[in-house]
């Protein structure tokens, strides 16, 4: 069958008030090409791969665009054009550097309403997160670091910041659009120039950012895009035109990005996976905390890196806390990402739902509880039931592993210690949160847990002004912030 563009009617989106650029009135519709290829130099060109990968909405398995499959032509093509525009723009002066940065969050606020809704199309996530979340906080990364851009040499003061080149970037596809941004806005802000890989099941929204960019006027080659899956990725990471190296995504295609570039000179930041635990001490306000950990949990179906999939709660408010967990549980909606009221969407793939389950199945065996909430699921597209296990072992594999999916494992512990001690227990360090109207226990708390992110009363707050990252195997480096600078800059 010959694929066939697309027009799909953006559904009605109240956006609030808190825009600085309006997005296009509603009734925008969405325009999928039936083919794309990358973008390199400043244009869409067809590029030398011969294979191409099918990108479909998983909440119907409908095919939404054949995407070209970037091979290692590509990047040669996409790591010649970032060198070739790195010395221009690294000598322009840093006020129009950040207008340009300024232009893009402008248009993506402009273009909201569409964005929204074709993250939601491609990756399964209910449309009012790619509207709150995603595509707001995306404008927002590159507002904030279109301020950074002629303030490098104040930031740090008494050295002088140089871009380090030639940047690759990989990104997965849990927050396609929002990743792109975290590493394009950071990077271009500071003099570097870019070649991007969006993930393979989730690659639209990075090629609409690329339409952002040449509606701009971005000079040709100071961002590419090249789509594929794993061997772009990793023909990518290997290239040796590239100074920087950011990857986010799993741990182990991390470690292995770190094997490849040992002994060469490129700089690296791993952004990695994570087992994230929430403590809830006896003294919290119980209602607030359980909504913290079912947003912590359960938003974007949990493929969240930082996603609270720990939960330890203080042993004599445990009946208290399942009690309130199963009530509020009840209550979600789990269904069509378009639909404006829906809480949870679609699984992103076959392959996240067949891990999803195998954990599931695990953790039956090894004895804990599974609680589903009853709800019908679609027929057709991958779906997955909000999920949490009772009575878990810290040692149980549900309890260690990351399953990046719509599933808890609540734990119980006894004094403050035991808490630390067992939400320390793991071999990731990006996020933790905790429950407790005693400051002195939270301040306490916070400076023990070996975390990038504390949150204390409070979960899965972004702010693009606030440095984000990992310890042990979730990787090292920043993002945003201050922190978030440094990956790009020869400080001298
Ligand atoms: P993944 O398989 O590691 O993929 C991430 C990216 O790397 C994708 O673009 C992927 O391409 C590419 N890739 C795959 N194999 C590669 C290789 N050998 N060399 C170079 N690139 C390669 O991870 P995922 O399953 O997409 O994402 C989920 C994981 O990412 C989770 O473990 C999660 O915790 C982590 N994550 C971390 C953060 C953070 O900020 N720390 C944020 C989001 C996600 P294809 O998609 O085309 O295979
Ligand atoms: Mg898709």
């Amino acid at each position: 069958m010959t694929p066939k563009t697309l027009n799909i009617e953006a559904p009605a989106l109240d956006f609030g008030e808190h825009w600085e650029y309006a997005p296009a009135p509603e009734g925008t519709k969405v325009e999928i090409a039936a083919r794309y290829g990358a973008f390199i130099n400043g244009e869409f060109v067809k590029g030398h791969g011969r294979k191409r990968l099918t990108t479909v909405n998983p909440a119907t398995e409908e095919t939404l665009s054949e995407v070209l499959i970037a091979n290692p032509k590509d990047i040669d093509d996409a790591v010649a054009a970032a060198r070739a525009a790195l010395p221009k723009w690294k000598r322009l002066k840093p006020q129009e550097r950040a207008k340009y940065l300024f232009r893009i969050a402008r248009r993506i606020q402009e273009r909201a309403r569409e964005l929204a809704v074709l993250e939601t199309l491609d990756n399964g996530k209910p449309i009012k997160e790619s509207r709150d979340v995603d595509i707001p906080e995306a404008a927002k990364h590159f507002f904030y670091h279109a301020g950074w851009a002629d303030k490098l040499d104040y930031v740090f003061p008494g050295r002088k910041a140089r871009p380090v080149g030639v940047c690759a970037q990989i990104i997965p596809w849990n927050f396609p659009f929002l990743m792109a941004a975290w590493k394009i806005a950071p990077a271009i802000a500071c003099g570097n120039t870019v070649v991007l890989k969006p993930a393979e099941t989730t690659p639209l929204t990075a090629l609409r950012l690329a339409e952002i960019f040449q509606e701009v006027g971005l000079p040709p080659g100071v961002v590419n895009i090249v789509p594929g899956d794993g061997t772009t990725g990793a023909a990518l990471a290997a290239h040796p035109g590239c100074q920087k190296l950011a990857f986010t995504g799993s741990t182990a295609v991390g470690k292995e990005l770190a094997r490849v570039n040992a002994g060469t000179s490129k700089r690296l930041t791993l952004e990695l996976g994570g087992k994230s635990p929430h403590i809830i001490f006896n003294d919290a306000s119980l209602d607030a905390a359980v909504e913290g950990v079912v947003q912590g949990i359960f938003f974007n179906q949990g493929h969240v890196c930082c996603a609270g999939s720990r939960l330890f709660v203080q042993e004599d408010v445990l009946p208290e806390v399942q009690q309130l967990l199963r009530a509020r549980l009840h209550n979600l909606r789990v269904g069509d990402p378009l639909d404006k009221n829906t809480d949870l969407g679609a699984i992103n793939s076959a392959s996240q739902l067949a891990t999803i389950q195998h954990y599931l199945k695990l953790g039956v065996a090894e004895g804990a509880s599974l609680q589903q909430i009853k709800t019908k699921l679609p027929k057709k597209g991958y779906w997955c039931a909000p999920t949490w296990f009772e009575g878990v072992q810290p040692a149980h594999v549900i309890a260690r592993e990351e399953i990046f999916g719509p599933v808890l494992a609540v734990m119980s512990f006894r004094t403050p210690e035991e808490a630390l001690t067992r939400a320390n227990n793991t071999p990731y360090g990006l996020a933790a949160g905790i429950w407790s109207d005693k400051g002195a226990r939270i301040f306490d708390i916070a400076a023990k847990l070996k975390a990038g992110v504390v949150w204390c009363n409070t979960y899965n707050r972004f702010d693009a002004t606030s440095p984000f990252g990992g310890y042990k195997q979730s990787g090292f480096g920043r993002e945003g912030g201050r922190h978030g600078l440094l990956p790009y800059l020869e400080l001298s």
